[in-house]
């Protein structure tokens, strides 16, 4: 028998309205003989909520007491959730991570799945029985409870889709799957049918908030068949149309044979610019400017050094805009030990992605990505290139008309 994951996203389960659509659309797959393990977030604002509870009391919580509070919203849902199915007869039992087991290591507030005990569920679903299992949580070895991360229910389904080597995840949502950019953005944007495991990372890691990056690379690691789809649609359309529906995550290129050689257009707008201009060309310098930025825990996203021109070169970083203050403070103090000239900053950038395995087989990409640029006159401030993925950071102000004219050129407004 067929063995589903179904993971139901806080707008799912929203309102008891909503909880009993899941219910239906649980009940209706269970009718068509397949098995299925059922994992809600909490209700929609429910962990912001819970978060902003905590803060009212510690302005920077105590982070083993905030995952105890945040990690009740799903502790709501599972109940509400097991209800719902039992009131349309199927059987349904609830779990907390604590209770299935969902070993974690003790990095509070982001914890990583470490293993889970999948034997009692396996037993449910023998007995027929749904399990439905509380995202976004778990329990380190100590047994305090731990949280995955804003978004962390994604990995919980995609984990436990891994441990029960499950036929499919289902991360329903309220998008109705992957698309070719923001719809907001560009209205004729397309939803993607399928999207290889790679891209779908490049994009994650880009700023779609479709999937928690975490749980692409979970999915991808353990080849978990994974599907975004909407929760949105009618609970009863049929299987086939459900099964059909959505963006389907693949590992195999074949399937992305005939289709086209960019998938998507990814856009970022949280990232700021920094440039240490005449910097001497010698060893150790790279180090003696981004040592201390690591040690202050702040990611740097793309680094850029020119080819030195006597003697000197510049060197240009991008970091989260909200750690751009903190980077500059720390180049600033840099700058006079190695010698350079001068720091110069820009929080007013955003980065645009061009995404698409067909890349490794195509040559003229990002010619054609920068001439489409240069006829709308943005100037591009940096680039970085990986097998799949184009990158440019250009001004903010032309953010979305680089995404349109870029999504135009090509053709990804245009049927597969
Ligand atoms: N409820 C958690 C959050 O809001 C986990 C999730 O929704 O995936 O981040
Ligand atoms: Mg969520």
């Amino acid at each position: 028998m067929a063995l589903i994951v179904q993971k139901f996203g806080g707008t799912s389960v929203g309102s008891v309205e909503r909880i009993k659509a899941v219910a239906h659309r649980v009940a209706k797959w269970r009718g068509a003989g397949y098995q299925a393990v059922v994992v809600p977030s909490a209700m929609a604002g429910e962990t912001n909520r819970l978060i902003g509870l905590a803060r009212e009391i510690q302005p920077s919580p105590d982070a083993r007491e905030l995952d105890v509070v945040a990690a009740t919203g799903e502790q709501v849902t599972i109940g509400l959730l097991a209800m719902a199915l039992q009131s349309l007869g199927v059987a349904a039992k609830s779990y907390t991570g604590a209770q299935v087991r969902v070993l974690t290591d003790s990095a509070h507030t982001k914890a990583r799945i470490l293993q889970i005990d999948e034997e009692r569920l396996r037993a449910d679903l023998e007995a027929g029985i749904v399990p439905v299992v509380a995202g976004f949580q778990g329990v380190d070895a100590a047994g305090s409870i731990t949280t995955l991360g804003r978004g962390g229910s994604d990995t919980s389904a995609v984990a436990l889709a891994a441990a029960l080597k499950a036929d499919e995840c289902q991360i329903f949502t309220d998008v109705d799957g992957v698309y070719t950019t923001d719809p907001r953005i560009v209205p004729e944007a397309r939803r993607l049918r399928s999207v290889t495991f790679e891209e779908m990372l490049e994009m994650s890691s880009l700023g779609s908030k479709v999937l928690q990056i975490r749980a692409v690379e979970f999915a991808g690691k353990y080849r978990v068949r994974l599907r975004v789809l909407s929760s949105l649609t009618a609970p009863d359309i049929s299987i086939d149309e459900e099964s059909a529906s959505g963006t389907l995550i693949t590992y195999e290129e074949d399937e992305k044979m005939e289709q086209a050689i960019i998938s998507g257009v990814a856009f970022n707008r949280d990232e700021a610019k920094i440039t240490v201009a005449g910097v001497p060309d010698r060893p150790g310098i790279a180090y003696a400017i981004l040592g201390p930025i690591a040690d202050a825990n702040i990611d740097v996203d793309m680094i850029i050094q020119n080819a030195s021109v006597a003697g000197h070169t510049d060197f240009s970083f991008t970091v989260h805009r909200n750690d751009y203050e903190k980077a500059m403070s720390i180049v600033r103090k840099v700058i006079p030990h190695i010698g350079a000239k001068d720091v110069i900053g820009d929080s007013k950038i955003c980065k645009i992605s061009m995404v698409g395995v067909g890349m490794r087989s195509h040559v003229g990409i990002a010619s054609k990505m920068f001439r489409t640029l240069a006829e709308e006159g943005i100037n591009i401030e940096m680039i970085s290139t990986s097998e799949i993925k184009i990158s440019v950071v250009v001004d903010e102000k032309y953010m979305e008309l680089a995404v349109r004219v870029l999504h135009r050129a090509f053709a990804l407004d245009q049927p597969q």
